[in-house]
């Protein structure tokens, strides 16, 4: 683990939707599906991002547009540097033998791209509000899609896609990653049906280690013991879907029900 940040050469660039863009490197770090970095831009900022590419000597993350660190990273050409630090976090525990279901929302297919590449036969749920904004349709081309708009695939949440699924099939395991109100509803789907599920949280970080509790949900840092929990684990942390803590350090009702 790298605790100090080592400046890495962008030696690639993928458009993988209008809003995202992701970023390939040269990397020798031995890389778990889930874990993520802490992402240096010397003078403005460091931010978590998970890995979305493990290659042979190269790793990648994929990047989505939304405030000032991104915009800056969506200026980055090939041949620029970043200072990249970890990898951080608990992974996804990959068990081989299951039928598992991928379920991602948005961005969190980042998080999930690797889980896609490491086990075979999976079935693969992608949601994203529209057409524009589906990512990796040509390196995964068997997922099933959904948008909230109804542009492409399935019109609906990739938790109303899930229910009809379980309709006509049965998985073993689902793992998952996406906004929390949307993990929530899988889980307790899941719940319903007595599927096993990992989530991977996405909650505001700061130092990445463990050392400040910015990302704490309910007593669990999720830098550390997460940012991939089972839903035994979920089922005794009362703040996931319900409690956050912003930025400020202050604790706020991220979802009513
Ligand atoms: C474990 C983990 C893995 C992540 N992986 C990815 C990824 O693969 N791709 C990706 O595009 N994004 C990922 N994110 C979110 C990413 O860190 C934020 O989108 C990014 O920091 C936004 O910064 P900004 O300055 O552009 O936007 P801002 O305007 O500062 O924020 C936009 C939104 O991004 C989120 N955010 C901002 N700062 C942080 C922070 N320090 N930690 C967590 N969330 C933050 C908040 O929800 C905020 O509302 C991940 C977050 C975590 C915790």
């Amino acid at each position: 683990m790298v605790e100090q940040p080592t400046m890495v050469k962008i030696c690639d660039i993928l458009e993988e939707s209008p809003g995202v863009k992701t970023f390939f490197f040269q990397n020798n770090l031995p890389f778990v599906p889930g874990q993520f970095i802490m992402v240096w831009i010397p003078t403005l900022d460091e931010k978590p991002f998970t890995i979305s590419y493990i290659q042979k000597d190269i790793a990648a993350i994929s990047v989505l547009k939304r405030g000032e660190f991104t915009h800056a990273l969506h200026k980055k050409r090939t041949g620029d540097l970043m200072g990249i630090r970890g990898p951080y976090g608990r992974g996804f525990d990959l068990q081989t033998g299951l039928n598992p279901c991928i379920v991602g929302g948005g961005i969190g297919m980042a998080s999930l791209a690797t889980v896609i590449d490491s086990l075979p036969d999976v079935t693969i749920v992608q949601g994203a509000r529209s057409a524009s904004e589906i990512i990796y349709q040509k390196r995964f081309p068997m997922m099933k899609l959904c948008t909230d708009d109804g542009s492409i695939g399935f019109k609906g949440t990739t938790v109303d896609l899930l229910k009809e699924l379980l309709k006509t099939q049965t998985f073993d395991k689902v793992y998952t990653c996406g906004p929390e109100r949307m993990m929530y509803k899988v889980v307790e789907l899941c719940k319903n049906h007595e599927i096993d599920c990992a989530v991977s949280l996405d909650r505001y970080m700061k130092c990445g280690f463990g050392v400040c509790g910015q990302c704490d949900c309910s007593g669990q840092r999720v830098c550390i013991e997460g940012p991939v929990f089972t839903s035994a684990e979920l089922s005794r942390m009362e703040d996931f879907g319900k409690i956050t803590i912003l930025k400020t350090g202050e604790r706020a009702i991220l979802y009513k029900h």
